[in-house]
């Protein structure tokens, strides 16, 4: 098992200093676009605004891992006195819901925490600092890095079809 290093990244998010102002839906859109800062649609942001205004809620919620199948029990969550939907805190691109889908692909899309840059763009954005970026080190384990190839290979395979994936996988090793 290898002793590998992995640079854990965080974004920490504090509730009630979010106003629902939705500047880092339009700043990660705006970075992820094609070619970068070419267009702002909040639909390809990695982070959506849950925002109940009359309710008080304003939620930011981060694009996490890729579903293929929507789970079957959800839950309501009531905290100080509010209450979130069902679905409200999942991260997941799943078939239930239009949340994290590329709108003209239809892929998955996935907070990657701004790639190169030092620090996550929407967190830089948010004058209310209620989003906070940490750092931390943690040993890796081999399995964790197979699971996440697979979990990538997975979602472009119910796309594409496992046929033009391995076929697109073969092309490729053939160019190296
Ligand atoms: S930029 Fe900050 S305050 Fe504005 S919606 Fe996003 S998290 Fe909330
Ligand atoms: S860290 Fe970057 S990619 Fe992730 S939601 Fe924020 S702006 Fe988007």
């Amino acid at each position: 098992m290898s002793n590998e290093k992995k640079k854990v990244k965080t974004i920490k998010i504090d509730l009630d200093k979010c106003n629902g102002c939705r500047a880092c839906e339009m700043i990660c859109s705006a970075y992820h676009a094609t070619p970068r800062y070419s267009s702002n649609n909040p639909a390809r942001s990695r982070i959506r605004m849950i925002r109940k205004p009359l309710q008080d809620v304003y939620l930011p919620v981060y694009a996490g891992e890729y579903t293929a199948a929507e789970c079957m029990g959800r839950d309501k969550y009531l905290i100080d006195g509010k209450e979130y939907d069902e679905c409200a805190f999942c991260r997941a691109s799943c078939p239930s819901r239009d949340a994290f889908k590329e709108p003209d692909s239809g892929l998955p899309l996935k907070c990657d925490m701004c790639e190169d840059e030092d620090e996550p763009l929407c967190v830089k954005w948010c004058i209310n600092d209620a989003l906070v970026y940490e750092e931390r080190e943690e040993d890796m384990e081999e399995e964790v890095v197979q699971e996440e190839i697979e979990t990538g290979l997975k979602a472009l395979a119910d796309k594409y079809g496992l046929d033009n994936l391995v076929d697109t996988i073969a092309r490729m090793s053939k160019k190296e």
